[in-house]
């Protein structure tokens, strides 16, 4: 089968062809419908050999739906042909963070060697993905699978973030997204059918600006040197409620930092290197500063019902499996409006 891989460190993502998995004994074969190109996967391709926490080949792609074409001894409850999605941050299921659905948070998996699919097991960008258990898979049902696999990170993770900071998100709060893209703009309609804060976004480009505001922020603020002035100024001077940084680098936290409201949550979702100290004067009194880390098994449910209730419509670009490496050339240059997904 074809596959995308990472292959050498510092490398591109190439296409190759790769032996056709088999399920073991209790694992299921999805043929993969579709798959997400995430930002993760590029800050992943810039690591160094001993930065990488798994060995190459690594077959790429940790946003995966499929159908089920098989599956190992053991296995019930699953029909051959169903539409499914993977819950991506695989745990060993039975610590006590697992036994709560929050295999995000598994206390076991470094121990017991236990990644996430295209990230550190092979992935689903290729026609086959082999899932470890059924727990980690969800009914599509009747949602479309394409415009539906980002959810299960680029919709999953802002969810989990934002649920953290509703008690804040009142109404009259404001509530901050930095960087409008894959995450970000899901992250918008999150908060736009979840809370009733004012959603102020900020992007570099127009492009990303104008997306934006078609998925329901009230204000579109470029993110330059004026950035923290304006939101101060759309606050009556206030500041946000939640700031949530869907870029993490030393600007962005820096800027998540000034943006915030005395009381205030600064959530650090993007990996690019930023943070944010925390003490008498680096921040506004009692302002929290957390960064997560995708989200738990039930939250992936409840994304889906939201889709299904019609309250998120992610943007998608789709790209045939040959055109993958380009996919990734276009979101390192900030060109993908919305989310790049694979169709293998
Ligand atoms: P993306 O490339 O689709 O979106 C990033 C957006 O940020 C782009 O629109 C870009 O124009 C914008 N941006 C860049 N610099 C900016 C700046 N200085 N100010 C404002 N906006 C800026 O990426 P994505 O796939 O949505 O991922 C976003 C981040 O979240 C990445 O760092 C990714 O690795 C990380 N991530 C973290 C988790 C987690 O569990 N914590 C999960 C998924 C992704
Ligand atoms: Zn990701
Ligand atoms: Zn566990």
């Amino acid at each position: 089968m074809k596959a995308v891989q990472y292959r050498t460190v510092g490398g591109h993502p190439e296409v190759v062809t790769v032996p056709d998995p088999e399920p073991g004994p209790g694992q299921v074969l999805l043929k993969v419908t579709a798959a997400g190109v995430c930002h993760s996967d590029i800050a992943v391709m810039s690591w160094s050999a001993e930065q990488l926490p798994f060995p190459l080949p690594l077959t790429l792609g940790h946003e995966g739906v499929g159908t089920v074409a098989g599956f190992g001894a053991g296995v019930t409850g699953l029909t051959e042909g169903e539409s499914v999605a993977v819950y991506g941050p695989w745990g060993c299921g039975s610590c006590a963070k697992c036994a709560e659905g929050k295999e995000n948070y598994c206390l076991r998996a470094t121990e017991l060697g236990i990644m996430p699919p295209g990230l550190g097991a092979p992935g689903a960008m290729a026609e086959y993905l082999v899932v470890d258990d059924p727990r980690h898979l969800v009914p599509l049902g009747d949602l479309d699978p394409v415009r539906t696999v980002p959810l299960t990170d680029a919709g999953l993770t802002p969810y989990h973030a934002i649920k953290r900071s509703l008690p804040k998100l009142l109404p009259g709060s404001t509530a901050v997204v930095i960087g409008t893209g894959g995450l970000g703009h899901v992250a918008i309609q999150l908060l736009r059918t979840m809370t009733a804060a004012r959603v102020i976004a900020l992007d570099v480009t127009e492009e990303k600006l104008a997306l934006a505001r078609t998925v329901g922020a009230h204000e579109a603020v470029l993110s330059d040197g004026a950035a923290a002035g304006k939101v101060r100024e759309l606050t009556a001077g206030l500041g946000a409620q939640a700031v949530f940084d869907f870029v993490g680098a030393p600007p962005t936290t820096a800027l998540a930092g000034q943006l915030a409201a005395v009381e205030g949550d600064v959530t650090i979702v993007g990996i690019g290197g930023g943070t944010l100290a925390v003490g008498f004067g680096a921040t506004p009194y009692e302002v929290s500063v957390t960064a997560p880390y995708w989200g738990s098994r039930s939250e992936l449910i409840e994304v889906l019902d939201l889709a299904r209730a019609g309250a998120v419509d992610v943007h998608v670009e789709t790209y045939g499996i040959d055109e993958a490496p380009l996919a990734y050339e276009r979101l390192h240059a900030g060109k993908i409006n919305g989310r790049a997904v694979i169709l293998p």
